[in-house]
């Protein structure tokens, strides 16, 4: 391709997003395809010669967008939003265009001191302690992997990245059983392993009970097992309970045993000062994480990572062969020592793009809105007599289920598992399940960044009227 051509085929691209995004209303929201139904179209070998991107776009057109469902749809009420936002997609275009790898600061200095400072503004604005250092990975799953490891070293006394875990009393995480698979994942790969993940029983509301951990610790304590670390969840992916962070701390502190937050949605609710009661306690945790990729209008990926000391990360992760050595850069932090990937993205230009094009005051409107919106349809559906809200509403996520009464509970759960499957199939609205004390619910998170109020009162219409169809 030449230049000439892909100056003509970048203008032409960009009036296909921006008419796409102006439009991706009118489609179904959750792709309709069936399993097989791409591959089927797809020639079996890649092709020797190469092809007109005419042709190309063509087939993006007629193959790939059945089967893409809609994030950016505004009747998107599924999982946890993966926003993007104009200015996020613009700043992505150039790092694409420039196709830097960030891994020193020699390898771009600029990505590197963008990184720094953004990961300053955003622990500003969300009311972080500005003991906290942080740096950019590519998801919360690396987030919480880098935590466990640091409280790994930790309780190992930094033997663990050198002498493996042979030898050395085995252990243990703890975070409810409401907390998010990654921590599991995690300590398989940094070989704590599934079986020393202590997955606490959460309370009424679905926290965690800070006397259950401390009674969990003292037992692994005295089996001469290692407590490492505690993961507390500041908005829990199911149904985004919040654990007590203060009291948690207190009993870490005691036990010294590493806290790592795990805020990767709900973190983005930080920059509304009415929502940081949520975290009292901070300043007592080790990490921090929270994923601008999912609610701060930046396209993934983009998770915040912080610590309190991140020499208890790099420590293990710092390994210097000589054809990385770059002497320029010793006196600023080398993030590839901070994540498990060495190459690493141009990820904080979108940062930048997004939070100086909205400001951090437009930011806290458009998430307030976003929370504003889930209040008035937990009204809506505890005032719906064969509808009950099934958890409290946290931030914007709102859990409930359709019970149009004489049923037991497992006829319910089947009843709502048709109904999402149903709303879902209409192309309509997209929202997932979960379990609110073994029972199936829905959860529905108003937090798309096109999102209005008209969406959810429409989408809440439909569900009714789905349901009521169900017979
Ligand atoms: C989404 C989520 C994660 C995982 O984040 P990824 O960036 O998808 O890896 C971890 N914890 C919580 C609470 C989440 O909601």
């Amino acid at each position: 391709m030449t230049f000439e051509d892909f100056r003509a085929q970048a203008h032409r691209f960009s009036d296909w997003m921006t008419d796409y995004l102006e439009t991706v209303e009118t489609r179904p929201v959750r792709s309709q395809v069936r399993p097989g139904d791409l591959l089927k179209q797809l020639p079996a070998h890649a092709p020797s010669g190469g092809e007109p991107m005419d042709a190309i776009f063509a087939d993006f057109e007629t193959l790939i967008m059945p089967g893409i469902t809609h994030w950016q749809h505004p009747s998107f009420f599924a999982y946890f939003n993966a926003n993007s936002s104009p200015p996020s997609v613009l700043a992505e275009m150039l790092t694409a265009t420039l196709g830097a790898q960030c891994m020193l600061w020699e390898t771009s200095p600029a990505a590197n001191e963008l990184e720094t400072r953004m990961m300053e503004w955003l622990r500003e604005m969300s009311g972080l302690p500005d003991t906290f250092t942080g740096t950019i990975q590519d998801s919360g799953s690396a987030s919480n992997l880098c935590a466990l490891i640091a409280g790994r070293e930790r309780v190992t006394q930094r033997r663990a990245a050198h002498g493996g875990l042979a030898g050395e009393s085995a252990p243990v995480v703890y975070a409810s059983a409401e907390a998010h698979s990654s921590v599991e994942k995690a300590a398989r790969i940094c070989g704590i392993g599934s079986d020393h993940v202590r997955k606490m029983t959460p309370g009424p509301d679905f926290a965690m009970r800070p006397e259950e951990l401390a009674a969990a610790i003292r037992a692994d304590r005295a089996a001469g097992l290692a407590p490492s670390c505690v993961v507390a969840c500041l908005g829990a992916t199911g149904l985004g309970s919040v654990d007590p962070i203060r009291a948690i701390g207190e009993i870490c502190q005691q036990e010294e045993v590493f806290l790592h937050i795990d805020a990767a949605w709900a973190g983005t609710a930080m920059i509304l000062p009415e929502e940081r009661h949520w975290m009292d306690g901070i300043e007592l945790a080790d990490s921090y994480v929270f994923n601008p990729h999912k609610w701060m209008f930046t396209n993934f990926d983009c998770s915040a990572f912080y610590m309190r000391n991140p020499a208890e990360l790099v420590d293990a992760l710092a390994i210097s062969p000589a054809y990385l050595e770059s002497p320029d850069g010793e006196q600023m932090p080398e993030y590839r020592d901070w994540s498990v990937a060495l190459a690493r993205r141009f990820r904080a230009l979108k940062l930048w793009f997004v939070i100086r094009s909205y400001g951090a005051d437009g930011l806290r409107a458009m998430v307030r809105q976003h929370i504003d919106m889930a209040k008035t349809l937990e009204t809506r559906i505890a005032a719906t007599p064969d509808f009950e809200i099934m958890a409290p509403r946290r931030f914007a996520l709102t859990a409930f289920r359709y019970n149009p009464g004489g049923m037991d509970e497992a006829a319910l759960d089947a009843l709502n598992m048709r109904l999402v499957r149903a709303i879902n199939d209409s192309g309509r609205l997209y929202l997932t399940r979960t379990t609110a004390h073994g029972r199936v619910v829905l959860r529905m998170v108003t937090g798309q960044i096109y999102t209005e109020p008209r969406h959810v009162e429409a989408g809440w219409l439909a569900i009714q009227e789905i349901a009521r169809g169900l017979g």
